[in-house]
């Protein structure tokens, strides 16, 4: 007996031990530890006597998963697997991404951050309250990792499309890196979901005694951008490699803190920059049905808030590398906004639309700015449900062989036009993207597989990019490029059944092929803090995590 035991393998450093390693999603596996793990790593007479394998995992929690009857109890089911076993949680998502995407993120994790009082468990990430400021850096010290890479921040203050949520809105960014990892293979250990609480204006979360975040209006004007800049600093000194993704902010605040961030440190707003290069992405592969060039363009976008301005700015950087003079490519961006056409004769224009206002006459309406512009493309990105209108639509159709539509606005009911619509409407020569999926419809015998401007298809790959290369910034020439690489991705077949972008079911190749094209930007612009590897898709493809359980024996 005592030769035997002392044959036993030890455990691998670092490794928790008994109920404390049952307790630590990261490292749990649950009944899945081996007999000699559970010998080694005292779990003896801790679990039932069956080691089960990840399948068998995986068809249990599935089992579950199908008999919960709401998307948000399905929510809440992964959300505490993720909370109990984070390399089982992948499997799972793994396993399931298309149909899992719309529970751990939009539409649902929506309605979770609306709940998030009434169903919270367990907790996940940091808040870091404005009562912690002068003290961030001592607080920041509480999270056990020393290796944090990707950060997802909000302050709460536009989460999706429902306004201020205060600390509730902390789902998005959970949510967010729960992709980062399912799409992506950021590992779990490396992503740390920020909430940086300072107040909220909704009444309702202020009055509701289950609300969990700051009960006071929010901070605002320098006090607040004092805060933010104490957690970054702090952040940047904790984890000087770390990546901070900054989202959900009220729209000025998004361009504001954005613009004094950029240029300083590892950052980009997904908001802005992610839905600009996703949107590029689409126009480049409509390009490919058009048989035009991005300077033929002329793009008029319905909403100028930061997906539209975002837009804008990338589309414009686009087109400056392909030789136009910066005018000439913003002469080429329209906007209209709640009050009509953006034109320099309008007073009172907020500071991001101030560069797309044209010396051009006032028009109120949309049709009518349709009319005088001529586009080629329209993009909605206004919340403003059903405004591509049969009589939108058809306009541009008339102008253009095959109009470029895309309505972006979420959740679904924001939609400005459905697939349907557009494709009856113009006859089935719309190309079609939105925001929200649609499912495929047949108009005269022809089925259209309608594209979803999904984030998610940049986003993931944009940050795998940054971390295998240790990018010291995030550029808006690693957006184009994330851009370019996803339309190259969508093949001839998609295109021909007018989905603009590949299938949601190959985002992890994708992705992992956008961060090789983002790591060669860094490569080339001296923004790496890693030599050159031979291949650099190797490189990305090494650093990626992948959703199996490792031994923790030492062999
Ligand atoms: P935002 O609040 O920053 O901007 C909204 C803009 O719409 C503002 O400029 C506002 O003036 C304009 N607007 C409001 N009512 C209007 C009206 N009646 N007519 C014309 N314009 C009007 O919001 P945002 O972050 O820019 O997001 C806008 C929409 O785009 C949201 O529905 C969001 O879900 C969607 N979006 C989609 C994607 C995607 O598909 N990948 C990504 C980001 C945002």
């Amino acid at each position: 007996m005592t030769q035997k035991s002392s044959k036993l393998p030890e455990p691998k450093p670092g490794i928790p031990k008994g109920t404390a390693l049952l307790n630590d999603p990261l490292f749990n596996k649950g009944s899945a530890f081996t007999m000699a793990e559970r010998s080694a790593l005292g779990l003896s007479g801790l679990l039932p006597s069956q080691v089960c394998t990840i399948e068998n995992q995986v068809e249990r929690v599935m089992e579950n998963y199908h008999k919960k009857s709401t998307d948000l109890e399905r929510y809440i089911h992964l959300v505490s697997l993720q909370d109990r076993n984070e390399t089982l949680f992948y499997r799972v998502i793994a396993d399931n991404l298309e149909a899992m995407m719309p529970i751990v993120y939009t539409p649902t994790v929506g309605s979770a951050c609306q709940q998030f009082g009434h169903i919270f468990r367990r907790s996940r990430g940091m808040y870091i309250s404005y009562e912690d400021r002068g003290n961030i850096a001592q607080v920041i010290k509480n999270w056990p990792s020393r290796d944090v890479r990707v950060i997802v921040m909000t302050d709460g203050e536009r989460i999706l499309g429902l306004g201020d949520q205060g600390a509730s809105g902390m789902g998005i960014p959970i949510g967010k890196l729960s992709l980062y990892t399912a799409c992506c293979g950021i590992a779990p250990s490396q992503t740390l979901p920020v909430m940086l609480d300072v107040g909220t204006e909704n009444e309702t979360y202020l009055k509701d005694p289950l609300y969990m975040g700051l009960r006071q209006k929010r901070v605002r004007g320098p006090e607040y951008e004092a805060f933010v800049a104490e957690f970054i600093e702090a952040a940047r000194e904790a984890w000087p490699n770390v990546m901070i993704q900054f989202e959900d902010f009220g729209n000025k605040t998004a361009f504001r803190l954005l613009e004094i961030w950029r240029d300083k440190i590892c950052t980009f707003n997904d908001d802005i920059q992610g839905t600009a290069a996703v949107t590029l992405a689409g126009i480049f592969s409509a390009l490919r049905l058009t048989q035009k060039t991005l300077l033929d363009q002329r793009i008029l976008l319905l909403g100028a808030g930061e997906a539209g301005v975002g837009i804008g700015d990338l589309i414009v950087t686009a087109m400056v590398d392909r030789g136009a003079k910066l005018e000439e490519a913003r002469s080429k961006i329209w906007f209209v906004d709640s009050q009509g056409l953006v034109v320099k004769s309008r007073t009172g224009l907020a500071e991001h639309k101030l560069r797309f206002a044209h010396d051009f006459r006032q028009i109120p309406n949309f049709v009518d700015a349709i009319e005088a512009i001529q586009p080629t493309a329209i993009i909605g990105v206004s919340t403003l449900a059903k405004a591509f209108s049969r009589e939108v639509i058809e306009k541009m159709s008339k102008i253009n062989e095959r109009p470029i539509i895309f309505a972006l606005s979420n959740p679904t009911s924001k939609a400005e036009c459905s697939a349907e619509e557009a494709y009856t409407w113009s006859k089935g020569k719309a190309i079609y993207a939105s925001g929200s999926p649609f499912p495929p419809f047949n108009y005269e015998g022809k089925t259209f597989v309608p594209g979803q401007g999904n984030n998610c298809y940049i986003f993931p790959g944009v940050g795998l990019g940054v971390v295998a290369t240790k990018s010291k910034r995030v550029t808006d020439r690693m957006f184009a490029e994330s851009a370019r690489s996803l339309a190259e991705q969508t093949s001839q077949a998609d295109l021909d059944m007018g989905r603009i972008y590949p299938a949601l079911n190959r985002i992890q190749e994708v992705s992992a092929i956008i961060a090789a094209a983002v790591a060669e930007v860094a490569f080339r612009d001296g923004l790496a803090g890693v030599p050159k590897p031979a291949n650099t898709l190797d490189l990305v493809k090494a650093s990626m995590w992948k959703p199996e359980y490792e031994s923790y024996l030492v062999k």
